[in-house]
């Protein structure tokens, strides 16, 4: 088979769907590797690498579109990659559909085959393609939203971890699986008074056992998030219904009970966000202000630190790009009921319900 990986062209997104060592295994199973000129740049692999792996680099993503069998990327693809797609063509990425018609219909008027990686499962139930990604994007929602939280930025001017003789910050965690987790870890490192609230209360156990001491749980019911929102200084949203629209946790009316120039860091964006006054933001400009709350709603979080999350990436991704270049992806997703959960979109046909429910379309 022919894996193609052209350069991500979102805004201020420099990671890369194949690292030279990808490309190498890829190689030494038997395929052919192409690049776009400069994809692995921005996470610091020039071409140079990847040709010593044995690829080829192409000048376009145009030409790589046009050879491969499998383009390999990190988000989803954008209008000008979407065009560029054709029937019977296999694309491995994070597509995110269920907030995005617009990409959905794009896809099944392609023809492509579509395998999400946020909708890829395993064995105990998690999601072992978007969690690489989500631990890097919650270690990083603190680091953000205490830069948010800072007075030239429009913050309360308040220090995460206080000084002595002065409280630290209180930090609401929203969501305590693999983002809420790492977020609450690394605040509470930062020595902020955390609390992490999940509907899940096998989840809220786990996380105490584990992490008694470090931060609290609380259960998240309508009355109990609404207390904690109004006593923060700053709210991580990090829920997930996996494949569906994000829930509104925190609606616009609340944001008036909140302090002023606290900070909202709505990591669930790219579902949809968790907060009514969310609307997914770029590195560029990051934040911006809602009744006096300041809101951080970056979708793509990870690409901040690009070269930790391409590694991190790579090495979950691997294997699965593996399965489906050695097998095909109707052989691979045969033998791996956990690879057919990442089936989205397949020649004209939505195959994902999570998709179809939120976007209101036949599956
Ligand atoms: P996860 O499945 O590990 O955890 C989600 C948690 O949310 C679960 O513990 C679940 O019980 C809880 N939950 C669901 N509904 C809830 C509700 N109504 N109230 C409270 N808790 C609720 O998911 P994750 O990997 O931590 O991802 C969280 C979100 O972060 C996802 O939307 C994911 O797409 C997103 N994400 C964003 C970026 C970014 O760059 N912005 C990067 C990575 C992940």
């Amino acid at each position: 088979m022919k894996l193609g990986c052209p350069k991500e062209i979102k805004p201020q997104e420099f990671r890369v769907g194949m690292t030279p060592n990808a490309a190498r295994e890829a190689i030494a199973h038997g395929h052919q590797v192409v690049i776009e000129k400069d994809a692995g740049v921005g996470s610091g692999f020039p071409d140079s690498d990847y040709i010593e792996a044995g690829a080829a680099i192409l000048d376009t993503a145009a030409e790589i579109f046009a050879t491969a069998d499998m383009i390999v990327k990190v988000k989803e693809p954008q209008a000008a990659e979407r065009k560029m797609l054709r029937e019977g063509q296999l694309l491995f990425t994070y597509l995110h559909l269920a907030p995005d018609p617009d990409q959905t219909h794009d896809l099944l008027a392609s023809g492509c085959t579509a395998i999400a990686y946020e909708t890829v499962t395993d064995p105990r139930g998690g999601l072992p393609l978007l969690a690489p990604m989500s631990e890097v994007a919650g270690k990083l929602a603190p680091q953000v939203g205490a830069w948010t939280l800072q007075k030239a930025n429009g913050g309360r001017g308040v220090l995460m971890g206080g000084v002595p003789g002065v409280r630290p910050a209180h930090v609401v965690v929203i969501g305590g699986g693999v983002v809420g987790t790492h977020a609450a870890r690394i605040a509470a490192g930062m020595g902020a008074d955390v609390t992490v609230l999940d509907m899940s209360l096998p989840r809220l156990r786990y996380l105490d056992d584990s992490f008694r001491g470090e931060f609290k749980t609380s259960y998240a019911s309508q009355g109990t998030t609404a207390e904690l929102v109004a006593a923060a200084d700053m709210v991580i949203g990090a829920v997930l219904i996996p494949g569906a629209a994000a829930p509104k946790l925190v609606s616009r009316e609340q944001l008036s009970t909140m302090k002023p120039g606290a900070a909202i860091v709505d990591v669930a964006i790219d579902q949809g966000g968790c907060f009514e006054t969310s609307h997914a933001t770029t590195h560029e400009s990051p934040i911006y202000d809602v009744d006096g709350i300041m809101h951080y709603c970056v979708a793509n979080m990870p690409g901040a630190v690009a070269r930790t999350s391409t590694i991190a990436l790579g090495n979950a991704t691997m294997p699965f790009m593996l399965a489906l270049a050695d097998k095909g992806w109707k052989q691979a997703c045969a033998d791996d009921p956990h690879l057919l959960a990442g089936l989205n979109v397949h020649a004209g046909q939505l195959t994902y319900a999570a998709v179809g429910k939120a976007l209101g379309l036949d599956v």
